[in-house]
This record gives structure tokens, sequence and C-alpha cells, in this order.
């Protein structure tokens, strides 16, 4: 259980220290504005009352700390705060998609190890829905019309709620489920689920809107038919958009075709050689080998089976759809290899895709805001040295004048004492004559 989403669990390490990161800058930036904005008259104890001198303090302060450098460690204040909003709501994405009916919902709730969404007949998904974890004990939806938490009591109850809703396919409705109840959204996945390919969608504005921050496509298709040239225009759409885009093509319902042994290999290999030159040559959004790991063979309605009889949430509400056919245990098997593969593909791309920047950003920010800092230390140092080139100035003006001074009083005493020799001798010849 302890290594259950290894991979995925990286992707919330490199978040946390990711933000660690930014609480320092925060907490660098809220220590220098207060230095920045601190009283400077306060630090100069000594010129209590000296009006003139407080004054010169103040205009020494602003030529070291520029109006230009106070904004821009402002602005990296405010700046800093929403990189840190951003990286908090940062989620690994999944983008489902597939024509409809290939079992795309079906393969979401095998994932979720749970019937979150509805699926089957009558309850085709007219929507884009989006499935992300809550913290709050229990599941809720949020339609595009209102921003009001709508409960959802039961798998059912949230079908009618969605074909009660007046949606066109290019709505999005959030569907929030407890992560206690689901390990994977435990891990910040988020996955969505589209309205099938062949509903003749506005493919730009399905990807413009949906597609741009998913970190994973995921072509669900049926196995009993090839490779449709609705889907794979979609995808070239994707592939033109996004650069290397990492897609996964599941081969599901292959409990249908896997029986007939006889043909089944041969089926198989026909559908990975279609879907690896897709990949690889067509879309080229990874080598032939890497193409090779992106193809599965499941069936997604049996892996669902599987995994509420795991968690023994089969006792309460009947399997899916009926029980497992012979040689399940191959097709469960590949079903964990593509969720391992995924969810390595998933972290490594959204550690990539959605940190990478943010890493960018904090060291361009952590390095102007160094410059600032350094042109403020520098200019301090500045001042300081003049101060004391002014200070020696002063006492070289000092020395001067005393000594200009012990000289003129030389020679005026010398002087005045001549004059009274003058005086007295005057005096003397006066008196003998
Ligand atoms: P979506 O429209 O692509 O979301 O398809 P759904 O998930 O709603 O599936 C359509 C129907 O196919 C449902 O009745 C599912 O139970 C069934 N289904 C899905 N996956 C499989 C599978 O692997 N094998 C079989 N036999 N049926 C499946």
């Amino acid at each position: 259980k302890s290594t259950q989403h290894a991979s995925l669990k990286q992707f919330r390490q490199v978040k946390e220290e990711i933000n660690q990161v930014y609480a320092q800058i925060s907490a660098y930036i809220d220590e220098c504005l207060e230095f920045f904005n601190s009283d400077c008259s306060a630090n100069t104890p000594g010129a209590i009352g000296d009006a003139a001198s407080a004054k010169v303090e103040e205009a020494c302060f602003a030529r070291i700390l520029t109006p230009a450098a106070v904004q821009s460690v402002t602005d990296f204040r405010a700046k800093v705060r929403g990189i840190r909003e951003v990286i908090s709501r940062n989620q690994m994405k999944c983008a489902f998609f597939g024509r409809t009916s290939n079992g795309k919902s079906t393969v979401i709730n095998a994932m979720l190890g749970r019937k979150v969404l509805p699926s089957g007949i009558g309850h085709t998904t007219n929507c884009f829905l989006q499935v992300e974890g809550t913290s709050k004990q229990s599941a809720y939806l949020q339609t595009p019309n209102s921003s009001e938490e709508q409960p959802i009591e039961s798998v059912s109850q949230l079908g009618s709620a969605l074909s009660n809703e007046k949606m066109d396919c290019e709505s999005l409705v959030r569907v929030f489920w407890p992560k206690q109840l689901c390990s994977l959204l435990r891990e910040d996945v988020v996955l969505l689920d589209s309205p099938g390919v062949d509903v003749s969608p506005d493919l730009d504005t399905w990807i413009d809107q949906f597609c741009m921050d998913a970190d994973v496509f995921i072509l669900v298709c049926n196995s009993e038919s090839t490779l449709m040239n609705t889907e794979k225009k979609f995808f070239h759409k994707v592939g033109s958009k996004l650069s290397k885009p990492n897609v996964f093509v599941l081969n599901n319902r292959w409990d249908c075709s896997d029986g007939e042994l006889d043909s089944a290999e041969l089926v198989r290999k026909q559908h990975m050689d279609k879907s690896v030159s897709f990949l690889a040559d067509e879309l080229k959004s990874c080598t032939r080998s890497e193409a090779e790991s992106r193809v599965y063979f499941v069936s997604a309605k049996e892996a669902l089976v599987n995994r509420l009889k795991e968690t023994n949430q089969g006792l309460e509400s009947p399997s899916p759809a009926g029980s497992l056919a012979d040689g399940w245990q191959s097709r469960y098997f590949d079903f964990k290899n593509f969720e391992r593969e995924f969810e390595l593909i998933l972290s490594e791309s959204a550690i990539r895709t959605k940190f990478a920047a943010h890493a960018e950003q904090g060291r361009h920010i952590a390095g102007q805001m160094f410059s600032i800092l350094e042109a403020v230390y520098e200019g301090s140092v500045e001042e300081k040295d003049s101060a004391v080139r002014q200070r020696q100035a002063l006492q070289r003006d000092l020395e001067n004048l005393r000594v200009r001074n012990a000289k003129v009083a030389a020679s005026t005493e010398r002087d005045i004492r001549q004059t009274l020799e003058g005086i007295e001798r005057k005096v003397a010849g006066t008196l003998s004559e």
C-alpha cells in the first residue's frame, strides 16, 4: 500500500518543496519591505531634536533607496502571492476522449475504484465532466450555470441531474468526490470525461477550453472496431496546439474479442501496429518503442468489477454488467500496467509543465531581489564612505585652521609685545627727558 501511487506522490512532494521555497522568498520580501518602510529617523537616536540632521538622514535614505526599487519589491510581493496561489491549486490533469460508448466513463470509474460517473446506455455524457477531489465528507457537483454546490447522493442521481440540466457539449460540470474515498484523487489527480468525439464538436473550442492544461490524454477505443478518423482527427488537432502531447491508447472491451483465440492474437497485433504508427509516425508524440508502452488491451468493465470486489463494494451494489469472462486476469494485469505507466508519465509531465515555469520565475525574482538589495547595500556603503571622506576633510580644515590660528596668535603676541616694548621705551624716554 505504501508504494501505491508512488510516482504521483512525487508531484505532491515537488509541490510542497516549491511552495516552501516561495514561502522563503515571500518572507524575504516582507522583511525587505518592512525595512524599506521603516522610519529612518528612528535609526538616529543621537539626533534628538536635531531636525536638520534628521532631514539629512532622510535625504540620504532616499538616495540609497529609490522609489523604483521600492516599487519593484512591492510588485514582487503581489506576484509571489499570485504564484503561490496557482501552485496550491495545481493538479495533474488527465483527459479522456473517444467515441460514445467506448467505455470512457467505465475506465474512469475503474481507475477511481468506484462508480462515480454514470455509464451505460441512456447515460451518454453529453458535456464535459471533471472529477476532482474535495476535503469535504460528501460528494457534490457544480454546473456552469451556478456556483451552488449540489449534493450527489448516488450515481443514478448524478445521471438524472445531468440529464435534467440543459447543457451543450461545451459545458463543464465539476464533480467533487471526497478524497478520503478515493486514493487517486488524494494525489491531486483530476480526470476529465468528454462527450464522444463523434458528436461532431467544435474541436478547437474543446481543446482551447479544456485541454491546454491536460498532462495526459487517454484515447479510449473500442477494440471491436478499428481506430476511426474522427478519433485521429481530434488528436491531430491536439498535436497541432500542444507539442508532443502524452497520449495513451486503451483498446477497451478486449473481453469481447479476447475469447476468440484464433483471431485474438492477429487482431491484437493489428491494433498495436496501427496505434503505434498513429502515436509515433502520425502524431510524432513519442518514439515507436515508447509508443509500445502507451497502448493497452483492457476491459474497463472487468477492471471495475475487480476493484469493487477488492473493496467489498460489490456487496452493496450489483456488479456493473455481469461477471468476469475467461482470461480476465491478463486483461486486469494489462489494466494495472497501464495505470502504472500512466501515473509515471502523468506526474513527470505535470511536474515539468506545471512547476518548471514557476521554478524559473522564482529564480528570476530571487535574482532581481538580490540585485536591488545589492544596489541598496552599495549605495549605503558609498554614503558611508562619502561621510567618512567629508569628516576627514573637515578634520583637515580644522587642523589647518588651528595651525593658522596658532601662527596668527603667535605673531599677534609678538607684535603686541614689540608695540608694548616700543611704548615702554617711548614712555621711559619721555620720563627721562
Ligand atoms: P462512454 O460513453 O464512452 O463513457 O461509455 P460508457 O463507460 O458509458 O460504457 C458504455 C457501455 O459499455 C456500458 O454499458 C459499459 O458497461 C460497457 N462497457 C464499458 N467498458 C466495457 C468493457 O471493457 N467490456 C464490455 N463488455 N463492456 C464495457
